[in-house]
């Protein structure tokens, strides 16, 4: 089987390398020269643990290949996934130029029976859309090729994005006709062989499917942010709160860790967008504005702290900063809150030392050279007043505190994923101010 992979950025690169270690021939197509000439001599343009060896593996055997061109890999294609990103549009809706305009290019070039499958997150409505670009193109060649389109919405996490590929917790498909249905069921094969659950539905389903899967994950982190605010005020430890609720199966853990907001390239937009779709059908999605409130908010908490801690005056003191990506084990900085924190800082006056084990290239080009980049944990401490914890890596844990005493000129950590015990740190001296500790604080 043969199949294109239009968009070779997170999700592309990593179902196209994924379908070929299942043994399919596929091509990753993309815009980007530059991207596509790095892929052709196995470098992976972003930072996925394992992405590397597997996309040299699967080049070598022949069953992964690179191109800037549909045009050339469309005619022995059965399948071609648009994987493109669709990032907001001024207002907050999803932005579908880069999704309709491969579609154009698909009725342009296609020459036989092909399934249109829509990877890339988008709102309900949008494969109508597709079909009708297409259609338009074929029209204008004059043909009448027949065509299925198909929703296929990836649930992958970046930092374990191919573990999640290969072992899903669900594929959500859907489809509106047999032939699709069962081109889709010979591609999802070995994932089936292996019973991970393949649920089959009708398109308008599995488009809303994915921006509700993120809404309600973006919910349950404002939820347990609103409450562990409430926490700190009242006197209790969100993180006592968190594991007695979560060890409710109907709550259950996940999702439910305080901090300094969500961020990403995925949750921030798909609950715009989503509000956005509900105000097209006349609807007020009202908790999840309030989530997004929430959200916003959160993001400023740790300077709140901060600024509250210093009485004000940030000018002229320095700041390590520990994780700068949004989330660990990935370098994606989209929407990352240490950026929203850094930049507070800078308009103080301060001075920002970072420290993120891949993220900080990713990080230049948001910041530049504004910020100091240290080579590890310890030298962003150097001549600090105070520590940062933005991201949660896990070499950030179990910190070295005799180097850390040694190298800041103050003993104080704003910790905005709570990874340390206030009474442990306080055993080192250090004053600590968490999120939503309360007295334990
Ligand atoms: P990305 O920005 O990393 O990559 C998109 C790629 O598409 C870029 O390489 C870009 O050059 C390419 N592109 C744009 N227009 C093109 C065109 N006309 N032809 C060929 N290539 C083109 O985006 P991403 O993070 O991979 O996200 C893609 C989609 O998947 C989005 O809709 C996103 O919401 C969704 N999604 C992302 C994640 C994630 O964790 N990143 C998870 C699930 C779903």
């Amino acid at each position: 089987m043969k199949i294109t992979i239009v968009g070779t950025g997170y999700v592309g690169l990593v179902t196209g390398t994924c379908f070929a270690e299942t043994g399919i021939t596929v091509t990753c197509v993309d815009v980007d020269r530059h991207k596509i000439e790095k892929l052709k001599s196995g470098i992976a343009p972003i930072y996925e643990p394992g992405l590397d060896d597997m996309i040299q593996r699967n080049a070598a055997k022949g069953r992964l290949s690179f191109s800037t061109s549909l045009k050339e890999s469309i005619g022995e294609s059965e399948v071609v996934f648009i994987a493109v990103g669709t990032p907001p549009d001024e207002d907050g809706h999803a932005d579908l130029t880069h999704v309709i305009d491969v579609a154009r290019e698909i009725g342009a070039h296609m020459k036989k029976y092909l399934a249109v499958v829509t990877k890339s997150t988008v709102p309900v409505g949008t494969a109508d859309k597709v079909k009708a670009a297409i259609q338009k193109e074929l029209r204008k060649r004059r043909l009448d090729t027949p065509f299925d389109v198909a929703s296929n919405p990836e649930f992958l996490k970046e930092g374990n994005a191919i573990e999640d590929f290969l072992k899903p917790d669900r594929i959500v498909i859907g489809v509106e006709s047999d032939q699709a249905e069962s081109i889709m069921r010979r591609l999802y094969k070995p994932f089936l062989l292996n019973n991970h659950p393949i649920l089959f539905m009708d398109i308008a389903s599995a488009e809303m499917t994915k921006y509700v899967a993120n809404a309600m994950l973006a919910t349950k982190i404002s939820f347990i942010n609103d409450i562990a605010n409430l926490c700190e005020i009242a006197g209790a430890d969100v993180n006592a709160v968190r594991k007695g609720i979560g060890s409710d199966p109907r709550i259950g853990n996940a999702f439910i860790y305080p901090g300094v907001g969500y961020g990403g390239s995925c949750f921030p937009k798909d609950v715009k967008a989503l509000i956005k779709t509900a105000h097209a059908h006349h609807y007020d999605l009202a908790i999840l504005k309030a989530v997004e409130a929430v959200n916003e908010r959160q993001k400023k908490i740790m300077f709140k702290k901060i600024a509250h801690h210093f009485q004000g005056r940030l000018k002229g003191k320095t700041f390590a900063i520990w994780g700068l990506s949004f989330k660990p084990n990935t370098d994606d900085m989209r929407e990352a809150p240490a950026l929203a924190i850094i930049k507070s800082l800078l308009r103080a006056g301060a001075k920002v030392k970072a420290y993120d084990p891949v993220a900080a290239k990713e990080c230049r080009k948001h910041l530049g050279d504004k910020i100091t980049y240290a080579r590890d944990q310890y030298e962003a401490l150097m001549g600090a007043d105070a520590l940062v914890v933005v991201t949660e890596w896990s070499e950030f844990r179990v910190p070295n505190f005799k180097i850390m005493e040694k190298n800041m000129k103050n003993k104080l950590i704003f910790d905005g994923r709570n990874i340390f015990e206030p009474a442990e740190i306080r055993d080192f001296g250090f004053v600590y101010y968490g999120i939503g500790r309360g007295r334990s604080q």
